[in-house]
């Protein structure tokens, strides 16, 4: 097994970071299995200069470690990688009709929040599909807009008949989940209309390309997991090869598509009004946090106690935690948490930065 840390270098890590970071650690370093960090700075907008090797300080400083130290992924030195999964897709047919899974979409945001059923509050908009069908009805226009050089998103489609349309995994925090692609998921931006790759392509080519097989995150990923196995599905599909070197069984599960990843999503952490920790939040950061003089043993300590690991939110090194790890306490406990002040559990160091 191999698992990783993909972390966005767009501000200093906070609690909530260090929480989905001890978990994905937890979950790879308990069983021996490799860990990889992979800068996630596709999105150049949201990059922040220096983010990343201030995380990997942090990182290093909470006691963490990785496998690929001299040479972490960062996405946004992997552009052939992205546009050879690009090349893949379009060989995948849609249904079984002669189109790609990928078209190009004129839609403007406005235009689909317009057409769109209201989305279930992770940030999911649900496609309506508008120009599949113009794709469909007119491709004479569809055409003609590109030759103009309309700016334009590439959506991968989604399947509409069974079994492939239901995508079901089994999570360890979550238990088995299921959606139906193309009614809660729907047609995805694999391409932005400003040139840049989505999230959703690229995730999962590095983890092919890494070899990753234990995915941990935040619990509002839960719904992408569902569109990511089937582009999984489809790069594969369309002859894609992963850059990793991994032993010739796990080659054939992967050529296969047999060898999915296990999953584990989190909880999410509200702040004290309960909305969720963004890294805007300087107080809880980790910059303010050790200006302060708050150990790192204090914040594994809390976050042990977040993932349900201990009983108290005592200080603890992360390494002290390896021998009993389950998922077993989170599966038992995993409504949202929130950073209570008057919790006896919530630390003076956290109370006083609340
Ligand atoms: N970069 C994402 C984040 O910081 C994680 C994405 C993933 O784990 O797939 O939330």
């Amino acid at each position: 097994m191999t698992g990783r840390f993909a972390p966005t270098p767009s501000g200093r890590m906070h609690i909530g970071n260090v929480y989905a970071m001890l978990a994905a650690w937890l979950s790879s370093r308990s069983c021996g299995e490799r860990m990889l960090l992979r800068i996630e700075d596709v999105d150049k907008p949201r990059v922040i200069a220096g983010a990343d090797q201030l995380m990997m300080d942090d990182l290093r400083w909470l006691g963490f470690d990785w496998d690929n130290a001299d040479s972490p992924m960062y996405q946004s030195r992997r552009t052939e990688r992205y546009e050879y999964a690009l090349e893949c897709l379009q060989n995948v047919s849609m249904d079984d009709s002669m189109q790609s899974v990928l078209y190009p979409c004129f839609c403007s945001r406005a235009d689909i929040r317009a057409a769109s059923a209201p989305n279930e509050g992770d940030g999911f908009m649900v496609y309506p599909g508008t120009c599949r069908r113009l794709l469909q009805d007119h491709p004479e226009e569809v055409q003609a807009r590109l030759a103009q050089g309309d700016q334009h998103s590439m959506r991968i489609a989604m399947p509409q008949s069974s079994p492939e349309r239901d995508a079901s995994f089994d999570d360890c925090v979550y238990g088995r989940q299921q959606y139906d692609l193309p009614r809660e998921v729907g047609d995805s931006v694999i391409r932005r209309a400003d040139g840049l790759f989505g999230y959703q392509l690229v995730v999962v080519v590095d983890d092919l390309d890494m070899g990753v097989n234990d995915i941990v995150r935040g619990r509002d990923l839960l719904r992408s997991t569902a569109l990511q196995m089937w582009i999984r599905h489809c790069l594969l599909a369309g002859g894609f090869q992963p850059e990793h070197s991994a032993s010739a069984e796990a080659e054939a599960g992967i050529a296969a598509g047999t060898a999915t990843p296990t999953y584990a999503h989190l909880p999410l952490i509200d702040n004290a009004s309960g909305r969720r920790l963004a890294k805007r939040e300087r107080s809880l950061d980790m910059g303010a946090l050790r200006a302060r003089g708050v150990t790192s043993e204090q914040i594994i300590g809390f976050c042990a106690w977040l993932l349900r690991l201990r009983p108290t939110s005592d200080p603890v090194a992360a390494a002290e935690l390896l021998d009993d790890f389950s998922w077993q306490p989170l599966h038992a406990n995993h409504p949202d948490r929130a950073l209570d002040p008057e919790d006896p559990n919530t630390p003076q160091w956290l109370a006083d930065a609340l």
